[in-house]
């Protein structure tokens, strides 16, 4: 299979380039030229497996310049008891009839990253060393607080690569502030930049299309690569989850063979919802895929109108990870949309950029429509469903999953569809300790207590162990405190590489 760019700028390359590049050189994103599909029978040869098995038969059909020795040392690497702290690493957990919780947040930061993040450092270790490449890798994170964090983990000590992570200085909650500058490892630097998220991602973006900056860099034996999700290679093993939930509910009974399911995704860059999005094209039998947004609907108004428009106020909400008005992987899903269309691909996202809106015509739209529903959750909203939830079933939802809830009612209300449904949960309830304690605990008992008492407390109520990667942050040491203006991010990069 070979990768070609959404902007038509590139001829086709190995995955292994497209892991190693992560981000096409013309701007565009890799995407598989041809369609990937799921052999017939594969579905039910697939069911009895692990889920490190499964991650090996579909990543094999993206990555196939990759050996199976290579594959299976990945994913040997990666989805390790040692990092995960569930043996099923993407449980899925019924919350009453026809309602299931996909738990991606068992890995080591606590969020759903890690099911890419764990993985994409072997993808790009080994990628860069087939393709013959003898630079050292750079590898530059714009975060909306997890991915940052998630990529920190992934990377550190890890031969041959060095990594900088960007985080806008007031957008991140306390604890993900916490977990990221308290980051240990010998190649890992964290750089708080004034701004929001879109500051710090076009930041990035911007050092990424500098060719000048690239040549600079290569000129000391250094070449940079992406964490974020416009790299191929954090988006394929997202893919996974999705096929894997599917056989776990199929093994399990409570679906027959073939029986459709609808998937609901806490959506911020589109990436998540996007790999949901891949599942279906290569045949998973999924119905309708449900784009929850939070107040920053950019979204849930582009699926609802055909306009995306990303000129309106920005709204800092308890659901900080999704807090982006530029989602990137939208610019694949139109590529796929409109049959590889790079020239209309290139053209919206020059509008984009040139006046932070365009419009799709009424094909795409309409084509969009039929595959995907979207609404909002107000922060109002988000907290009377951690608050019921929990009330009703003794399960605590983090903030980003309960918009994903929240937003799955409208969609039952709205369309009465009795199909069953996973809802993708993106966080544990301990990473967003503050506002989950106080939706099930209430105003009084969280007073002015911190984050860090606000963690230990939940775990208390709730009888739920805190997970590693956040127990004890309040007395780690702080071992980065860079800070800089966004048109500064460049001279901050060569500042920290020492050239
Ligand atoms: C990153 C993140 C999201 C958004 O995922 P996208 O792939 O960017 O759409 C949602 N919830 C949490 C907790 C996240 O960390």
């Amino acid at each position: 299979m070979k990768y070609e760019s959404t902007r038509g700028g590139t001829t086709p390359v190995s995955s292994a380039e497209a892991i190693k590049m992560g981000i096409a050189p013309d701007g565009g994103l890799f995407v598989p030229v041809e369609e990937v599909k799921l052999a017939q029978g594969q579905l039910a040869d697939m069911r009895e497996m692990s889920y490190q098995e499964r991650a090996q038969s579909i990543l094999s059909l993206f990555l196939t310049d990759f050996s199976a020795a290579e594959i299976v040392s990945c994913v040997g690497g990666a989805y390790t008891r040692d990092k995960f702290d569930n043996p099923r690493i993407a449980p899925l957990v019924k919350l009453r009839d026809k309602l299931h919780i996909l738990e991606l947040w068992h890995g080591p930061t606590g969020a759903f990253k890690d099911m890419a993040l764990q993985i994409l450092p072997h993808l790009l270790t080994t990628s860069v060393r087939k393709t013959g490449e003898e630079a050292e890798i750079v590898i530059l994170v714009a975060t909306s607080g997890d991915t940052g964090k998630a990529a920190l983990e992934g990377f550190r000590d890890v031969p041959g690569t060095r990594i900088i992570v960007f985080y806008p200085d007031e957008g991140v909650s306390q604890i993900q502030e916490r977990q990221m500058i308290t980051q240990e490892g010998a190649n890992v630097q964290v750089v708080a930049v004034k701004g929001n998220f879109d500051d710090a991602q076009n930041g990035v973006k911007a050092i990424f299309g500098d060719t000048g900056f690239g040549e600079e860099l290569a000129h000391h034996g250094m070449k940079l690569s992406s964490a974020n999700s416009i790299n191929w290679g954090r988006l394929v093993p997202q893919i996974i989850y999705y096929i894997s939930a599917y056989l776990d509910l199929w093994q399990a009974g409570e679906i027959g063979e073939g029986e459709p399911v609808n998937v609901v995704v806490p959506t911020g860059n589109f990436g998540n919802i996007l790999a949901a999005f891949y599942a279906r094209e290569m045949g998973l039998p999924i119905k309708t895929l449900i784009c929850a947004a939070n107040t920053n609907n950019v979204l849930t108004d582009f699926i609802n109108s055909g306009i995306y428009d990303r000129n309106r106020d920005f709204h800092k909400t308890i659901s900080p990870s999704m807090d982006i008005l530029i989602s990137s992987n939208l610019e694949r899903l139109l590529y796929e949309i409109t049959d590889h269309d790079a020239e209309q691909v290139r053209d919206w996202m020059y509008q984009l950029q040139q006046s932070g809106h365009y419009q799709v015509d009424d094909v795409t739209r309409t084509r969009i429509q039929e595959v995907f529903w979207s609404d909002f959750a107000t922060d109002e909203e988000t907290m009377t469903t951690i608050r019921t939830v929990y009330q009703e079933y003794g399960y605590l939802l983090d903030t980003h999953t309960a918009v994903g809830t929240n937003v799955y009612e409208k969609y039952v209300k709205a369309i009465g569809d009795p199909t069953i449904t996973v809802v993708a949960s993106t966080a544990s309830p301990f990473k967003f300790a503050s506002s989950v304690a106080q939706a099930v605990l209430g105003d009084e008992v969280v007073g002015e207590k911190d984050e860090y008492s606000l963690l230990r407390l939940l775990s208390e109520v709730s009888n739920l162990a805190v997970p590693q990667g956040l127990r004890n942050l309040d007395t780690r040491p702080i071992r980065h405190t860079h800070k800089t203006d966004r048109h500064q991010m460049a001279a901050v990069v060569k500042e920290l590489l020492g050239i």
